[in-house]
Formats: structure tokens, C-alpha cells, sequence
């Protein structure tokens, strides 16, 4: 059987772009492990179509032969989603080849692509149209959009302009069944029935293949400038946050906080990145304004803001980027928080969301929790203020070792916060998924009946379980 489905996608495909562990000189660990490290899988074959058509064949020659497939973009997911388990037996579907732009239509402010194409490229395209394609993340430069969409992208600007669902108004996608779904409309309207796109969207390969997509894009604002400022508490970021969206409107693009101990491990491990304020204050706030009229009117408008939050005490200190190069450098430090983290040792990740109202008190019960509970822990805790999303990430104490750490404390780390965040009304991830790094603690904390729905649509759509296995769902 093996060898007649690697004949069946090499005709599907053609030699070149199946890749085996029959030739040792092939080396497949690249597709075959996650962005962080913690999974290595092993590929019956790793297969590089390079067309919708070659797609439908791959999918329809694995359902003959009763293989599972698992598509891959970027490969930089977080929650093992992206990789083969390591039976031998699954076939890794990159769709990184399939990078082409198919149309630009400015009027109708849409752009449609292949799902390989890298998501830095899209921004890139959009931006020599004069237009903007708004999401954006750290890892821009290597994730593709049939990633960002199949996993629901978050990031920087969620707060204005959405998660990749706002961003998206029609997909074409390769079914269980190898069929081909022709569903790239710019439409902003269309009540004709279940809303397939967004059922699509957000299922990280278990339902279809995405191979294409037709973005949503936007004006380019006129001027965006960058304010961070020294909060007293986390009460203080959210009544903060409530000032700017009252003052500045669609205008705020971006509300990011930053803890202390996550800012003092950029100073530590990235000191060159001059990190501001942080030394006295529990927590930093970035904020971004983009605006439609002037640099001018965007930094007056900023500049009135921060005055009242200084004024109401919601802020001890601020700065305004006064450049497009100092702006940059306060989003890189930002960015470079996960970094840090990783330099300081191993750590237990969070991607979590609470309605933002809740956030102070949910930090104070939690970091006490957690503290109490396991004396000694750091908590790295930064995100999307804006959004509710908290990076609410655990590190193991000084000097322990991160190793051991993670294999005595983890599993107990995760029900502490996660119990947490049911009791607050939250949601165990927010913007990175389930894959299979979640997949058995989401039936603690989903909805059963939530939960029976996905499990009869997922039966319904891939009865043979062919595609991404075990990601999302169990059976
Ligand atoms: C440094 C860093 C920062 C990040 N920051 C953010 C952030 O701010 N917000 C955020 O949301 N995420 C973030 N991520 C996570 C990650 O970048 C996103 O999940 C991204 O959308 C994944 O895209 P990808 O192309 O790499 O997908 P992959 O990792 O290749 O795949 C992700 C999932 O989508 C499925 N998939 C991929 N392509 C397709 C397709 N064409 N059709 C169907 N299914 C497919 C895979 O099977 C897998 O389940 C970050 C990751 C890194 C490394």
C-alpha cells in the first residue's frame, strides 16, 4: 500500500516534490518538528504540490489509500498543529509553492492569493498598492497565509482591524473528498447559507485545505505613531486603554502591556534594545495611533492623551516615538519578550484570553495562586491588552533547573491557570489554537454541547478522519 501511495503522489505531483527517508541524504527534520522544539515527527513523505489541481489529487490519492494527511504553511504554529506524528505513515502537505498572487482589485479593496504566500509578502504587496493589509505578527517573515487563516491569526492590530477571520471574504479549499470549493468572492454580503469560509477558517487543517484566499485590505493611514508609558497596575492599563479608545477612536491600532519581569529579561538578554521605564513600574503599556489626516494631528491627539493619563494617575511616565525608527524599536522590544524568555531557560506557555475587564483581578488571584502553590515561580506576563490576550507564561525559578521544572510542574501549572481562566470567563487560547498540545484540555473547559457540534460537523465533513488527525479534536 505504502508504495503504491508514493507512486500515486509522485503522478500526482511529479518525483521532484516528494520528498522520503528512502534516500538517507534527504533530510525531512525541517517539516518534521515545531517551531518550539518540543515535537518530532516522522513523514511517510513530505509532497510540495504546486497547483489546486496537484492538492486534489494528493488529498484524493491518501483518502484511496486510507492516509492521513497534515497541511503545513510556515511551520512557526505554537500548538503542534503543523507537523506528522510519528507513525511513519502520515503525509506532510506543504503548500509553500503555491505563493502566487492571482488578482489586485483596488476598487473593491480585496487581494487574492495563494495560501503559501508568506504573510510578510502579502503586507508587502498591499502596501505597494497604496493599500494595507493590517495583520501582522512576529513571525510575519516565515508564517503563510493558509496558516494565519486555517489557525484564525491574532497579533498586533486585533484591536482595529480583527483577527484573520475579519480579514478574509472567500476561500478556495481542496475537501476530505478531493474536491475543489470555488469560494473566492470579494463579497461583503452574501446571506446564501452556512458560512462555510468561517467554518474553515480557524480549523487548522482538520476540516479542508485551504489553497487560496481573498483578503480584505484597507486604506493606509496617513501616519502611525508609537507612545509607551509606565501604568502603577493593571487597573491603571485598562482605564488607560478605556481613555485612548474614547480619545483616539479607530485610531488606536494597537494596545500591547508588558510585566516588569518580562521587560527586565529583554534588558538582560537583548541589552542593546534600551528598554524604557520599566524599572519603575510593575507594567508598560505600547500603544499605536494611526491616523487618516496628518502626523501632526496624530501626535497632538497623542500628546492630549497622555497628558490626562498622567494627569488621572493612570500613568507615571510616557515617551512618543519621535521616529519611524524609534517607533520600530519599541515594537521590537515587544517582540522580543518571547525571546528573552526562551534565552532565560525553557518555560510553560499561556495564550489566554479574559474579558478586559477582568484582567486586574484575574493576575492578582492568579500570580498569588501560582505563587503560593509553587514557591519561587516567575511570570512572564505580557500581551493584547486590547484584545483581552494575555501571554500569561510561567518560568521555573532562579536557578532551578528549567528541564525538570517543566516535567514536575507543568501539568499542574495548567490546571491552575486554566481552572483560573474558566472561572474568569476565558478562553484556554486565544489567538494560537488547540493542535495537539491542547487537544486533551479542551474537554475541561469547551462546552459539551459546543464540543458535540464540532465532533458531528468534523464526522460529517471527513468521515475517514484523513485530514490532521488528532489536532483539535480526538475521536
Ligand atoms: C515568534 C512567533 C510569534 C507569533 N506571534 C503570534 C501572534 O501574535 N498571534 C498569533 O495568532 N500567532 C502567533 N504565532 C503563531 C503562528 O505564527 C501563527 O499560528 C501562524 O498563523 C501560523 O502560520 P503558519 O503558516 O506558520 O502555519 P503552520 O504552523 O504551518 O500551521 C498551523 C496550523 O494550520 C494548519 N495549516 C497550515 N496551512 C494550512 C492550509 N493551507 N490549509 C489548511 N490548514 C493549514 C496546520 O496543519 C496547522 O494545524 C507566533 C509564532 C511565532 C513563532
Amino acid at each position: 500500500m505504502t508504495t503504491a501511495l508514493l507512486q500515486a503522489l509522485r503522478s500526482a505531483v511529479g518525483d521532484a516534490q516528494v520528498l522520503t527517508h528512502e534516500d538517507p541524504a534527504t533530510d525531512l527534520s525541517a517539516w518534521e518538528t515545531d517551531w518550539r522544539g518540543r515535537a518530532h515527527g516522522r513523514a511517510l513523505a513530505v509532497v510540495r504540490p504546486g497547483n489546486t489541481d496537484e492538492v486534489a489529487a494528493v488529498v484524493k490519492a491518501c483518502a484511496a489509500a486510507g492516509a492521513s494527511l497534515v497541511p503545513q504553511g510556515g511551520n512557526t504554529g505554537l500548538v503542534v498543529g503543523s507537523v506528522p506524528d510519528s507513525s511513519g505513515t502520515q503525509v506532510l502537505l506543504s503548500l509553500t509553492r503555491m505563493n502566487a498572487v492571482r488578482a489586485l482589485d483596488t476598487a473593491n479593496l480585496t487581494l487574492t492569493v495563494e495560501a503559501g504566500c508568506v504573510l510578510q509578502a502579502v503586507q508587502q504587496t498591499a502596501e505597494k498598492a497604496g493599500l494595507l493589509f493590517p495583520l501582522s505578527l512576529a513571525a510575519e517573515g516565515s508564517c503563510t497565509i493558509g496558516g494565519n487563516l486555517a489557525t484564525n491569526a491574532g497579533g498586533t492590530q486585533v484591536l482595529r482591524y480583527g483577527n484573520a477571520r475579519d480579514l478574509c471574504l472567500g476561500l478556495e479549499v481542496v475537501t476530505a473528498q478531493g474536491d475543489i470549493w470555488h469560494g473566492l468572492s470579494g463579497l461583503r454580503k452574501d446571506n446564501t447559507g452556512y458560512d462555510l469560509r468561517n467554518l474553515l477558517i480557524g480549523s487548522e487543517g482538520t476540516l479542508g485545505i485551504i489553497t487560496a484566499a481573498t483578503l480584505k485590505l484597507h486604506p493606509q493611514p496617513l501616519a502611525r505613531l508609537t507612545a509607551w508609558a509606565a501604568v502603577p497596575s493593571l487597573d491603571a492599563a485598562v482605564a488607560l486603554l478605556g481613555l485612548a479608545q474614547r480619545q483616539l477612536g479607530a485610531g488606536l491600532t494597537g494596545f500591547e502591556v508588558m510585566g516588569q519581569f518580562a521587560l527586565s529579561l529583554v534588558d538582560k538578554h537583548f541589552s542593546a534594545l534600551r528598554v524604557p521605564l520599566w524599572r519603575e513600574s510593575p507594567y508598560c503599556v505600547l500603544l499605536e495611533n494611526s491616523d487618516s489626516e496628518s502626523e501632526e494631528h496624530a501626535r497632538a491627539q497623542f500628546e492630549r492623551l497622555l497628558e490626562a493619563a498622567l494627569e488621572q494617575g493612570l500613568a507615571s511616565d510616557a515617551v512618543v516615538a519621535e521616529s519611524l525608527a524609534q517607533a520600530r524599536g519599541l515594537w521590537h522590544i515587544r517582540e522580543s519578550i518571547p525571546l528573552a524568555q526562551a534565552q532565560e531557560g525553557l518555560n510553560i506557555k499561556h495564550d489566554i484570553s479574559i474579558p478586559v475587564s477582568r484582567i486586574p483581578a484575574f493576575c492578582v488571584e492568579t500570580d498569588a495562586l501560582l505563587a503560593r502553590e509553587i514557591p519561587g515561580v516567575r511570570l512572564v506576563n505580557f500581551g493584547h491588552l486590547g484584545d483581552g490576550n494575555l501571554h500569561y507564561n510561567v518560568q521555573a525559578p532562579e536557578h532551578a533547573n528549567a528541564a525538570d521544572f517543566l516535567r514536575t510542574q507543568e501539568s499542574e501549572v495548567n490546571r491552575l491557570v486554566f481552572e483560573a481562566v474558566s472561572r474568569y470567563g476565558g478562553s484556554i487560547s486565544a489567538e494560537h489554537g488547540v493542535g495537539s498540545l491542547k487537544v486533551d484540555t479542551l474537554p475541561h473547559h469547551k462546552d459539551p454541547v459546543a464540543l458535540a457540534l464540532m465532533r458531528s460537523i468534523k464526522t460529517a465533513l471527513d468521515p475517514q478522519n484523513t485530514m490532521n488527525p488528532g489536532r483539535v479534536l480526538t475521536r
